[in-house]
Order: C-alpha cells, then structure tokens, then sequence
C-alpha cells in the first residue's frame, strides 16, 4: 500500500514531467474516415446501446474524489500520440495510477492501436473533438459531429475487444479551454460532463 503523500507526490511529478508534445496532424486513411460516415448513419439512432456507454458512465476526471485534501487527477490531452503516450502509459503503470486521456478523434483515428494500448492498460479515454476546434461558439450539430466522431473513432478501435468500451467515460475537455454556456448545454444534450483542469504544465 502506497502512502498518501507520496502518491500525491508522484502524481504532481507525473503533471509535471510529461509533456504531450502537439504533432503535426498525420494524414488519415480515406477510407476510414468514409467508414466513420458510414457508422454515424447507421448508428446515429441507437449508439448508446450499440457501444453499451452506461448513461451514468463518467470519467475518471469527474468522479468525486475519496478525499478532496488529497488528490490529484491526471489528464492528458491531444493524442493518443504513438511516441509519447506508451512512455506515459509505462510511467502511470510503475506508479499504479491512473489518468484520463482526453483524445483527438483524428488522431484516434490514425494510431487505434494506442487507443487499444490505453485502454487495456485500464486507463480512462474520454473526448477531446475530432478536430481540436474552438467548439464554444457552434451550435448543436457541429458540436456533436466533432463528439460523436471521436466516439466512433475510439469505438472503431476496439473492434474485437469489445470489452475495452468500459474505459470510455463520458466527458468532454474543450479544446482550448475554450467554454462556454453554448458549450455546456451541447455537452450536456449528449449526456457529456466538461472537465476542464485547474493546474496547467505549460507544455
Ligand atoms: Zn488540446
């Protein structure tokens, strides 16, 4: 049993030692991007039962904390990255702690078997947007594009684990920062938490 303190430690350490450094957007095969359409049609009516995403199912980010004193959630935005994303899941891991990645759907796209990688680690992944847009002017249908996208992406990428879907917790980091009341209530039409950080490494 690792101590308190030194669990709190080692996260703040983590926060401050890794870096997602921001890649240049890799090219997306065609195809996929025409299966991801193709899915959105068909499963547009019924996605929730078809991925089986508890209602109440919520990141790791938003649930309540066991001692609000002493703890720190970790998060990671922008990837998954395939270079540094196995370097922090490595980390996590030797510390036993868990964090939050909030996805690009593009990238999830691009490197599914990082999404895959993350997931069976017991990690949490939660939505970042499809495009790393500023989402806190657009209206509904925009917004739930970019959201519902990424959920296909990382759904996609689960494909013959099925059972890895309970690592995705529903809730939403915007890119940027960037909020809004706009924001918030498409966020919340889709039965999306916002979570947004209170500690920023600068990287
Ligand atoms: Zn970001």
């Amino acid at each position: 049993m690792i101590k308190r303190p030194i669990v709190f430690a080692t996260a703040v350490c983590l926060v401050t030692l890794f870096t997602m450094v921001f890649q240049p957007m890799p090219a997306v095969n065609a195809q996929t991007l025409d299966r991801i359409e193709a899915n959105r049609a068909i499963f547009h009516q019924n996605f929730d039962e078809w991925i089986g995403i508890r209602k109440d199912g919520r990141a790791q980010a938003v649930l309540p904390p066991k001692d609000p004193e002493k703890v720190v959630y970790l998060t990671f935005d922008d990837g998954p990255d395939p270079k540094w994303t196995p370097l922090i899941l490595d980390v996590l891991a030797r510390y036993q702690a868990g964090a939050t990645f909030f996805m690009i759907g593009y990238n999830a796209v691009s490197h599914p078997e990082v999404v895959r990688e993350i997931a069976s680690r017991g990690q949490t992944i939660s939505v970042h947007g499809f495009n790393h847009v500023d989402l806190s002017g657009v209206g509904y249908t925009y917004f739930y594009n970019e959201v519902h996208d990424t959920e296909l992406a990382i759904v996609e990428a689960f494909q013959g684990n099925p059972e890895l879907i309970k690592q995705f917790g529903r809730c939403f980091r915007p890119p940027y920062g960037k909020k809004s009341d706009l924001l918030y209530a498409n966020a919340e039409a889709m039965g999306y938490e916002v979570s947004m950080w209170n500690i920023d490494t600068q990287d």
